[in-house]
């Protein structure tokens, strides 16, 4: 067996709040292995009657810190592993865990094209890795993040985005609010539809790589209109979440 299909206990080292409904976990594993930026770990929670329940969850850390990651779980109402992890999980527990798994939607920074990122709500998440990913390793290609959420409150990683973007480092951020905008807001405000991705992809020029993230509905929907938009379908990677359309 492949090591990184081996489970192994991690330790939780730190629960940091993102949003109301969004937090992010650091485990320190002791088989640790450097990841490729999007790869996940699974989780599996075991019960007492031996009933067990196991999650995919992305790595929103980059590669290039030791020994732990840090995982980024939105809470789903009525989920099984997700509401415990938000309810129960405090520092010092430990929980299962196997990976780096993933080898299709990875993003490595010895890849110059420039980057176009698309999530949606979590998706954020093994997007936030790759351009983690892409600071620490000093990259310099040219990389925008287009990013829908329902609410201001509900963006994910907010501050430190706002950060990258304002280092004039080549990061770009777009951030799109669905549901209810800040009277301030700057952004756009409606779904991600093809004027949006023409917009944000044509600086990007023609030899561009696409990674797009997120719930079901909204990875197939960008990744139609962006062919629509004259992108070739081998430039595209798409990793989906869940089954809701959100
Ligand atoms: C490769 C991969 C990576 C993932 N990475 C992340 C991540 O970084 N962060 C993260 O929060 N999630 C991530 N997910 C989703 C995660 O694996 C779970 O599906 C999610 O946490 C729900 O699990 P649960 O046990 O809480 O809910 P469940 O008990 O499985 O489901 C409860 C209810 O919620 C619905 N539901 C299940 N999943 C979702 C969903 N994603 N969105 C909306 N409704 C849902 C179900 O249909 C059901 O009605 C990833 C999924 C995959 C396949």
């Amino acid at each position: 067996m492949k090591p990184t299909l081996n489970w192994q206990i991690a330790s939780v080292k730190a629960i940091k709040p993102e949003t109301a409904k969004v937090k992010s976990f650091t485990l320190t594993l002791p088989e640790w292995m450097r990841h490729r930026a999007g790869q996940h770990y699974d989780i599996r929670l075991t019960a007492e009657d031996g009933y067990q329940a196991q999650r995919s969850y992305s790595i929103a850390s980059e590669p290039e810190r030791e020994g732990e990651v840090d995982i980024t779980v939105e809470r789903i109402e009525d989920g099984e592993v997700s509401t415990y992890m938000h309810e129960v999980l405090v520092p010092g527990d430990r929980i299962e865990a196997r990976g780096p798994i993933g080898g299709y939607f990875v993003w490595e920074a010895s890849i110059h094209e420039p980057l176009l990122l698309i999530a949606g709500g979590s998706g954020v998440v093994p997007l936030m890795s790759m351009i983690r990913h892409r600071a620490a390793a000093g990259a310099k290609n040219p990389i925008s993040l287009l990013y829908s959420s329902r609410n201001f409150e509900d963006i994910i990683y907010y501050d430190e985005l706002e950060k990258l973007g304002s280092a004039n480092h080549g990061v770009q951020v777009f951030h799109t609010l669905t549901r209810s905008q800040p009277s301030d807001w700057k952004g756009y405000a409606r779904r991600i539809d093809q004027d949006m991705l023409k917009e944000v992809a044509q600086p990007l020029g023609k030899s561009v790589q696409v990674f797009i993230c997120g719930p079901t509905l909204l990875v197939e929907s960008v990744a139609n209109s962006l062919v629509k938009v004259g992108i070739n379908s081998n430039q595209i990677r798409t990793e989906r979440f869940g089954p809701t359309g959100g």
